[in-house]
């Protein structure tokens, strides 16, 4: 993820290179002074919504002492605020989380009754995700020197953007900052010199901003030392992208012509502003992107980069195989660890192994605690955790100094912006300390099963999607004994794939158009991030059906036994990622069947469309 232009100590009254040592004494004093940073957090954000309705309501107005508001407040997921939420959606404006006012929502990926959660904002949380935007580069000049002498190549989008009912902006916390000031208004810095103009990135059409943003890229190939996007998913869309419409963007740099389909006027005045008719360069890129093979096609085209900026942690790390492929094994830099609630830390190890990465909290963002998780053969037994919590496990949280190495935690957070004692849905495991303030590597979000993109589907979400396809079976008599599911990347875009088992009692055959049927349902009865990748986005391919031989899943259930499952306690795994096992289903396919087309997908939430 590229890095803010607006820096803890302000871009332009320090050369780059005093700012540099600024950000990193920055960094020191915060995690030395880790908990004392905290409380100083928690007073400010108790202190200042001490008269929110949300606080009164729980008893606290005005305490400000840890002890106290732990002892007061609950923790709780995203449906205990829902109805404070709606109220502020439907234009409720008085302090209900926040006695500074909402400024707009930030529509998380992660869903609630199939539609995005509303994360609300204020004005000056900008600012704090500007700051920690700021600590990036700083952190990567110390392992990759010189990357002031070039440019970066990001390949950044905004997505579409709706009103509520009460006339608040909801949309992606990083539409939101593409479009501040703090993004489009920022000073000249050596360190967020990227190759494409903001016209490119704040271009809605995204056919338009994709193809601007790679026929800059392409132009400026020499002048690029990193390359990237925010997830891994987008990244391999890009060269997916370039492996399909090399010939125009060829033809675009020989003629120094942009291409017609580019229509928007700001976005071809900015890209006019680079392209110049450059025959040889158009030749030498057609000559790469003719090989057919896009083996090292990162190094190849754009010979001096360094590393390759993407987020690979957590599901993203299903593409490390791709991207060692694209970049030829250049090193794949996770940058930090952000969400729409609150933006949480960087890595300050950014060269190492993927699966090495851990992210060191920054005190200063929010007020961060920390609930045990305790988890059976490494798989999270958070699908039947109760919403709420026990008195007991109330207790069982724990300060950010206190967290211990090697352990797991559920990350629950207090921000500024009106959430308290949050649950974001994270697991993570402390890895190690930076002075007082620990480091951890990001395990998974909790119940997620399937995720291709920004997609997070969850156990029971794709339980009902199925048992509405089922229907489409009814006539025939037949029986799903068994079913699992795989996130399937090896086609581009990604896409889901069941497997079934059925019993067939009747005679009748099942044509193939009832298969497809049932591919259609599932994905009408996923959630709104789902349907918006494969509708808008185009992030994610149609799903598909596998029917597999009757006794599949019983060899499954042999092949886990004979890895030491226990007999008593097995259950089929209703997501599959272990290699042998995707392979085993694989070689028992009958026939597969894919969705026809796209499901129904509007931006903005289902309830909004009635309501004025
Ligand atoms: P959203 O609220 O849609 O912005 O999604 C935020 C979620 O994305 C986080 O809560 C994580 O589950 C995931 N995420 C963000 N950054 C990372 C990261 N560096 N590694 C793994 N997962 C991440």
């Amino acid at each position: 993820m590229p890095e803010a232009p607006k820096n803890t100590p302000k871009a332009t009254e320090y050369s780059p290179l005093e700012r540099n040592k600024k950000v990193l004494q920055f960094i020191e004093d915060v995690t030395i002074k880790a908990d004392e940073v905290q409380k100083k957090v928690l007073a400010e954000i108790l202190s200042r919504n001490a008269h929110v309705e949300y606080l009164e309501r729980h008893g606290l107005g005005g305490y400000t002492d840890r002890e106290i508001f732990k002892k007061i407040m609950p923790v709780i997921t995203y449906e205990d605020i829902q109805a404070d939420i709606n109220r502020i959606a439907n234009g409720d404006k008085s302090p209900i989380l926040s006695s500074l006012p909402i400024s707009e929502f930030l529509t998380s990926s992660g869903t609630s009754g199939g539609e995005r959660k509303l994360m609300p904002s204020i004005e000056e949380e900008l600012e704090r995700r500007s700051l920690l935007y700021s600590l990036l580069m700083p952190v990567m000049n110390q392992s990759v020197p010189g990357l002031d002498k070039g440019k970066g190549m990001y390949f950044l989008f905004i997505k579409s953007e709706a009103k509520t009912p009460g006339g608040l902006v909801a949309r992606p916390v990083l539409t939101s900052y593409y479009k501040s000031s703090h993004f489009k208004e920022r000073p000249y810095d050596p360190y967020t010199n990227y190759t494409s103009p903001n016209e490119t990135i704040l271009c809605p059409d995204s056919y338009q901003s994709m193809y601007s943003q790679m026929l800059c890229g392409l132009c400026l190939n020499k002048e690029v030392l990193r390359v990237g996007a925010v997830f891994a998913s987008g990244f391999i869309r890009a060269i997916k992208f370039l492996e399909k419409h090399w010939t125009l963007l060829c033809n675009d740099i020989r003629t120094g012509l942009i291409n017609p389909l580019i229509t928007d006027p700001s976005v071809r005045e900015a890209v006019m502003k680079i392209l110049k008719p450059d025959p040889k360069l158009a030749d030498f890129i057609e000559a790469e992107c003719r090989k057919g093979s896009s083996q090292g096609i990162i190094t190849r085209l754009w010979p001096n980069t360094k590393y390759v900026d993407v987020i690979v942690t957590g599901t993203m790390s299903q593409y490390i195989p791709t991207l060692d492929y694209y970049s030829n094994g250049l090193p794949l830099v996770c940058t930090m660890y952000a969400s729409s609630e609150c933006y949480f830390g960087v890595n300050l190890n950014p060269l190492c192994k993927p699966s090495d990465v851990s992210y060191t909290l920054i005190p200063t963002m929010a007020y961060f605690e920390f609930l045990p998780v305790h988890r059976n053969n490494g798989v999270t037994t958070s699908i039947n955790m109760p919403k709420s919590l026990s008195e007991k496990e109330q207790q069982e949280l724990v300060d950010l100094v206190d967290v211990k190495l090697g352990q797991e935690y559920e990350l629950v957070i207090t921000t500024y912006a009106g959430l308290y004692r949050y649950r974001v849905g994270d697991v993570l495991r402390v890895a190690g300390f930076k002075n007082k303030a620990p480091q951890f590597n990001f395990i998974c979000r909790k119940n997620v099963v399937l995720s291709i993109d920004s997609d997070k589907t969850d156990e029971v979400e794709l339980q009902n999607a199925v048992k509405n396809a089922l229907n489409h079976l009814m006539p025939f008599d037949v029986t799903l004994t068994e079913y699992s599911s795989y996130a399937d990347t090896s086609t581009i875009p990604g896409h889901y794939v069941l497997y079934w088992e059925l019993r067939t009692n009747g005679s009748t055959p099942i044509p193939p158009s009832v298969f497809k049927d049932c591919c259609l349902t599932i994905e009408e009865s996923l959630n709104s991030v789902y349907r918006q990748g494969r509708v808008s986005d185009k992030s994610i391919g149609p799903l598909e059906i596998r029917i597999v031989e009757t006794g599949t899943f019983d060899k499954l259930m042999d092949y886990a036994i004979s890895l030491g499952a226990s007999i008593n306690q097995y259950k089929t795994p209703r997501c599959v990622k272990f290699a042998p096992i995707v392979e085993l289903l694989n070689s028992r396919i009958m026939s597969c069947y894919f969705s026809p087309k796209c499901p129904k997908w509007i931006p903005g939430h289902k309830q909004w469309t009635n309501m004025n």
